[in-house]
């Protein structure tokens, strides 16, 4: 079974909002043995995100998996170019962060409504807070949520995480993304507890600790190291996203 990366940027959040060029990312795959990775620019336009996520898949067509990032503008309408993006761009979902853009009714709510219309996932940076992650959940069942990091990024909190885990239980829409998550028997609990097909594997790589694909191979480390059936880890290395993005 071959893994897939639900989670790369081309762009990070981070202070110097590094980014990575599509070959460092393949690179980087090539080394860990990943065959396919989403990849999405954030801390940039949403109309630069697409021109970054675009050339990266025409790069490397079928390897790399462009999502479009969703970010209010007042010069622009983005609604517009998120369709456009997706309808008639191949991209195949949607990415928000809720450090960079609020997730207010009214700034978010029309991004899960055109998610569902056309039919993608939006993967969403909730930054912790399990009460918008409810509420969008439970307020657009057509629209297939990912929850990034299992709620928060390297959450120390394993209460926290449980927030977030039943949020997704018993919702066939919501999905719960495993990249940066650093107390690793939630991944399991998370597993038991909503089934490994809406559990996802993600890098939120490229990171250069050690370096590119050493971090890279220890994050499918992580997920080869649980205690999960061998048919439980191929889900959530690859099997879940393939399904979910219909590849
Ligand atoms: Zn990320």
């Amino acid at each position: 079974m071959p893994i897939y990366d639900s989670h790369v940027h081309l762009k990070h959040g981070d202070a110097a909002r590094t980014e990575y060029a599509p070959e460092t990312i393949v690179e980087t795959m090539d080394a860990a043995g990943i065959e396919r990775s989403v990849v999405f620019a954030m801390s940039t336009t949403t109309r630069r995100s697409i021109g970054m996520a675009q050339r990266a898949a025409q790069a490397f067509p079928g390897r790399l998996i462009p999502y479009v990032y969703a970010l209010p503008n007042y010069l622009r309408p983005v609604l517009s170019e998120i369709d456009k993006a997706v309808s008639e761009l191949g991209f195949r979902g949607i990415k928000l962060h809720a450090g960079e853009c609020r997730l207010a009714e009214y700034l978010a709510d029309p991004v899960f409504e055109l998610a569902a219309e056309l039919d993608v996932p939006c993967l969403v940076d909730f930054l912790g807070d399990f009460a918008a992650a409810r509420r969008i959940a439970e307020g657009f069942p057509k629209t297939r949520l990912i929850i990034a990091h299992l709620g928060q990024y390297l959450c120390a909190s394993a209460e926290r995480h449980d927030r977030f885990i039943e949020i997704a239980e018993g919702r066939e829409n919501a999905f719960l993304d495993v990249s940066g998550v650093a107390l690793l028997w939630k991944i399991e609990d998370a597993v038991r507890r909503i089934g490994a097909d809406r559990v996802l594997f993600g890098t939120d790589g490229p990171h250069e600790a050690p370096d590119t694909a050493s971090f890279a191979a220890r994050e499918i480390n992580k997920i080869s190291m649980l205690s999960l059936s061998d048919a439980e880890k191929e889900d959530v290395l690859g099997g879940t996203l393939a399904r979910l993005l219909k590849m």
